[in-house]
């Protein structure tokens, strides 16, 4: 499987797995349980949660699925933008911790940016980093202005989480390479477009086909082939856990990109950074 790395060396493996949605359900949960637990074991070890997430349901689910595989996971938590400030930080942090049953998160990240300054906000995270409760900190939904507003500190940041998958894929316009120029990966967020309109499209699921692919398969093919980025689709059930897994394996051909390219056109212009 392709790999990034962290610009403190870390080296992860660049499919990993989200959870967003996850915990909402108690009928649903043993399934989740089993399929982000199956995703460790594939070497699916980065698991994304966040506090918001099921109103920490979420973070719960992944305190299940990783007991016993602890060495082996990667886990990664989101501060919610009103909790990220010098007071609240903390005690957003202790909240993930207990959830999730462990004593440091691997990588803790600003969910959006909010009303706090972005300064106070990374100076609470490093100090969560001192204290040995974070391993490294990062940020999400951030556009190339915030990232070059943090200043030396982005040279600490360990990640931007963003939305990049075929339909929105603005962030290859002008945040990808920037982030590449300072070695600080990209976590790709809702690869496979929420699972809604992208995975419907016939084109892509015609071009899927012809190599034996699903329309999901291939559009986490075309994010894994963007280098220096990671990315985390979310599987609720082994069968979709596997699928995703199979796709780490593809390599799409230039042709392959290029009728990507006609179907979904890369942007020509600066637009502001998509969120959801
Ligand atoms: P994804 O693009 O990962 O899509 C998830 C949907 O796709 C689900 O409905 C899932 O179904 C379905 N699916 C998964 N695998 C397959 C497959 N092989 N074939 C067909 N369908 C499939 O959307 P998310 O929004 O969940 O994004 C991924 C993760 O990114 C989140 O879970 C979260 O951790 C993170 N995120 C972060 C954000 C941020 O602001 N930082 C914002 C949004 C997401 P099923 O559930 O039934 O398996």
């Amino acid at each position: 499987m392709r790999q990034v790395t962290l610009p403190d060396g870390t080296v992860l493996p660049a499919l990993g797995q989200g959870t967003w949605r996850m915990g909402e359900d108690p009928a649903r949960r043993r399934q989740e349980v089993a399929s982000l637990r199956e995703g460790i074991e594939r070497g699916l070890s980065v698991l994304d949660t966040a506090e918001m997430y099921a109103e920490g349901e979420s973070e719960r689910v992944v305190g299940e699925a990783i007991a016993g595989l602890r060495e082996r996971a990667f886990v990664v938590s989101k501060v919610l933008p009103h909790n990220a400030s010098r007071r609240g930080l903390p005690l957003a942090c202790e909240g993930s911790l207990a959830r999730l049953g462990v004593e440091r998160l691997d990588l803790y990240l600003l969910h959006w940016r909010g009303g706090v300054p972005l300064e106070e906000t990374v100076e609470a995270l490093e100090r969560l980093v001192e204290q040995g409760k974070v391993a490294r900190w990062g940020v999400s939904n951030l556009d190339v202005a915030d990232l070059e507003e943090l200043g030396p500190a982005l040279a600490r940041c360990a990640t931007d989480q963003v939305l990049l998958n075929l339909e929105h894929r603005g962030a290859g316009f002008d945040l990808l390479p920037f982030c590449r120029a300072r070695g600080l990966p990209l976590i790709a967020y809702s690869p496979l477009g929420q699972g809604g309109r992208l995975l419907a499209n016939r084109r892509l699921a015609a071009l899927a086909a012809g190599r034996g692919l699903s329309a999901a398969q291939m559009a986490l093919a075309w994010v894994l082939g963007q280098e220096g980025v990671l990315a985390i689709p979310k599987a609720a059930t082994p069968a979709h856990l596997r699928a995703n897994a199979a796709a780490a394996a593809v390599t799409l051909t230039a042709e392959e990109r290029a009728a990507l390219d006609a179907i979904f056109p890369p942007p020509t212009r600066k637009r502001p950074l998509a969120m959801i």
